[in-house]
């Protein structure tokens, strides 16, 4: 056994050496004598980030408050302002901006309104919405009433607080369908009690009555076309449409 001892050693030892020689790094070339060592390959420039285009900051969503065209907040609707020309009872333009206006928050429910209304293959049409106090007082002096017209000197109407609108139904294209009454009719057929009017006018005014009040709106017991937000605002003095 003694005789076996060294060998074994002496042979770890050589494996030892070749294992560390061929692990060791291959010898340098030099470059010829006279030529100069080619330069290393540089690095490729990373490619420069495109520089994108400003984007201007979206506008922030109008708050429930502010005045907004309708018609631009409600797909599909219909505007035809009765008193921005002289189709209305008083025969008279009472004011000269044709985009009906509205509270914020009022054209939102109105909007979910028309979208219920859309899908029966009806449209809503507004015949009023914001109306300036001062076309109240033009109201007044051509109708100087207080059945028909709210007196300006006691209070404005809700119209002035652009919550309210008044509107009817009509078809997807625009087509007339049969109601109880045409618009601002003083007669006891405009109220909400729809039993001394045909079974199909009733029938549409139901349909707006209830689809409105679905929506938050409360109707006006003697007009079957006006509607009220059922959240106030002020009455706005200041605001002018279109300007
Ligand atoms: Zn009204």
């Amino acid at each position: 056994m003694r005789f076996f001892l060294p060998l074994a050693l002496a042979l770890s030892l050589f494996l030892s050496g070749c294992g560390q020689r061929t692990a060791a790094p291959p010898p340098q070339m030099s470059p010829p004598a006279g030529e100069p060592a080619p330069l290393p390959e540089p690095a490729p420039l990373p490619e420069p980030e495109p520089v994108p285009e400003p984007v201007p900051p979206p506008d922030p969503p109008p708050s429930s408050a502010d005045f907004v065209p309708a018609a631009d907040f409600i797909p599909g609707i219909r505007v035809d302002l009765k008193y921005a020309g002289e189709d209305n009872f008083t025969g008279q333009v009472i004011y000269d901006f044709t985009e009906a206006y509205l509270r914020y928050g009022t054209a939102r429910k109105l909007a979910a309104a028309q979208e219920a209304l859309a899908a029966q293959g009806y449209s809503l049409l507004i015949w009023d919405a914001f109306r300036p106090t001062e076309a109240q007082f033009r109201l007044w002096e051509a109708c100087p009433d207080p059945v028909y017209v709210a007196n300006p000197e006691r209070g404005f109407s809700s119209h002035s607080r652009g919550n309210t609108v008044d509107v009817t139904l009509v078809l997807e294209d625009g087509s007339p369908v049969e109601m109880p009454t045409g618009f601002d009719d003083f007669s006891p057929q405009a109220d909400l009690d729809y039993s001394d009017v045909p079974e199909t006018a009733a029938a549409n005014a139901r349909l707006l009555e209830n689809t409105m009040a679905e929506q938050g709106f409360k109707p006006y017991a003697g007009e079957w076309w006006h509607f009220s937000d059922e959240d106030s605002y002020p009455v706005e003095a200041d605001f002018v449409p279109g300007k």
